[in-house]
């Protein structure tokens, strides 16, 4: 098969007629498939249950009563768990509730209302606007959104965000506030950020003083192929340029153990951190120690997560193999797009020719196939290239997604076809 813009126009027509007759046959099957969910699957969640089934005490281990009130920045042994799995002392770390998603939100909130490192709060200058690397994740977007914030895409290379175009907006705007980072397989392209980019973060030297790095380590622990992928420390390199009070550093064991009942985390400079434990010294009287001292129980330590999360990789592999194995056989000489190999996280991320991924989403729709709305990776849901598609392989059954997969390529081809006719 060759590649689709060196065919003659008699021959796409031929090719399209195909292609239009298996999207109608898809639509008269009246399949329900989604493809748009970054959820773990039952087997997944299956792994945890010990954790709820299981005897477990509720006396921590300075004997504190976990069932009342008190410790509202964490129990010590859950901020150690955090702690040696992202090399961070305890210290640096407070703990929260289930969303590592809503410690962000209030970390953007504090800077709206109170500021950062003595500046003015940010609702009270003038205008304020973050860099967003793009494709990114749009649960972050929708945060800046909400507080009106002005948002500036910022292309992702390989390794990480372009640090160039981040030095210069953010060494010569002192509206720009801050900047998404998920610098571990990253949510669509399953990148990892190299020494290089988090050196580069760590040299930074912007024009606002209130300055900060939203590094969401959402997928930390979450390698299904080979070796977890090493991480330069952030803190370590902004400490060696003076610049430590730059990153904000989140995580969570939603993917771990459950998405709706895990234990999230922040860490931050000691400024940092004694901003953020006032903030939620004023919100709450204590967070839900007995599941963090659940979570503790159940995976004991830093090896403890990661034997558990190898055995999620054996469940969330073959997921990732069967869409990529198929991008590659059936996708892979057209010229018609390309996709990223993850080794890591949650998504894999296609991109489809210019101008043809909301005519991708819309076909799949017709068909009855959800996938996650074009543009969604995007500021505003705005993709300038309409390209970009963010598939989510791990919800669905092998089963379920091997259909999924087949109408999405299908789709692609089709848009891509009408694209190549026009
Ligand atoms: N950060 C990233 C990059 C994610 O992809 C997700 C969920 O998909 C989250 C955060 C949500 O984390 P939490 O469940 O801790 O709020």
């Amino acid at each position: 098969m060759s590649a689709y813009v060196s065919k003659s126009k008699a021959e796409l027509q031929s090719l399209y007629e195909q292609r239009l007759s298996s999207h109608r046959g898809f639509i008269a099957a009246g399949k329900k498939l989604d493809m748009s969910r970054g959820k773990p699957s039952k087997a997944q969640l299956d792994l945890s249950q010990g954790m709820l089934t299981r005897e477990c005490p509720h006396i921590a281990r300075d004997g504190l009563d976990c069932r009342n009130y008190g410790q509202m920045d964490g129990l010590p042994e859950m901020k150690e768990l955090f702690g040696a799995l992202l090399n961070i002392p305890g210290s640096q770390i407070v703990i929260s509730g289930n969303s590592s998603l809503q410690m962000m939100f209030d970390c953007i909130a504090l800077g709206m209302t109170h500021g950062y490192s003595g500046c003015e709060p940010w609702m009270k200058q003038d205008k304020i606007k973050f860099l967003c690397p793009v494709p990114g994740y749009d649960r972050h977007f929708t945060i800046i959104e909400y507080f009106g914030a002005e948002m500036i895409p910022v292309r992702l290379n390989g390794d990480g965000p372009d640090m160039d175009t981040v030095r210069r907006l953010a060494e010569s705007d002192a509206q720009i506030k801050g900047i998404w980072c998920v610098p571990r397989y990253s949510n669509p392209d399953g990148l990892v950020y190299s020494d290089e980019v988090v050196r580069a973060f760590a040299a930074l030297k912007p024009a606002a003083p209130d300055f900060r790095i939203m590094w969401d380590d959402a997928y930390f622990v979450h390698n299904f192929k080979g070796e977890r992928a090493g991480l330069l420390n952030i803190f370590d390199a902004c400490r060696e340029t003076g610049s430590e009070d730059m990153p904000l550093m989140f995580a969570s064991f939603s993917k771990v153990s459950f998405p709706g009942g895990a234990v999230s985390m922040a860490a931050a400079s000691p400024r940092n951190i004694e901003a953020i434990k006032k903030r939620i010294f004023s919100q709450t009287i204590g967070p839900d120690k007995l599941n963090q001292l659940r979570h503790v129980n159940f995976f004991k330590d830093a090896q403890g997560v990661l034997a558990h999360m190898k055995k999620q990789a054996q469940i969330v592999r073959p997921h990732f193999d069967l869409v990529l194995n198929t991008l590659d056989a059936r996708l892979g000489d057209k010229g018609i797009g390309r996709w990223s190999r993850p080794e890591g996280g949650y998504f894999i991320s296609f991109y489809a020719l210019e101008g043809c991924a909301k005519r991708i989403a819309a076909l799949c729709l017709e068909t009855g196939l959800v996938i996650t709305p074009a543009g969604a990776t995007y500021p505003y849901g705005k993709d300038p290239y309409d390209s970009n598609i963010r598939i989510a392989p791990t919800f669905p059954s092998l089963e379920e997604l091997a259909a999924a997969v087949d109408t999405f390529i299908n789709a692609v081809e089709l848009a891509s076809i009408e694209k190549l006719l026009k």
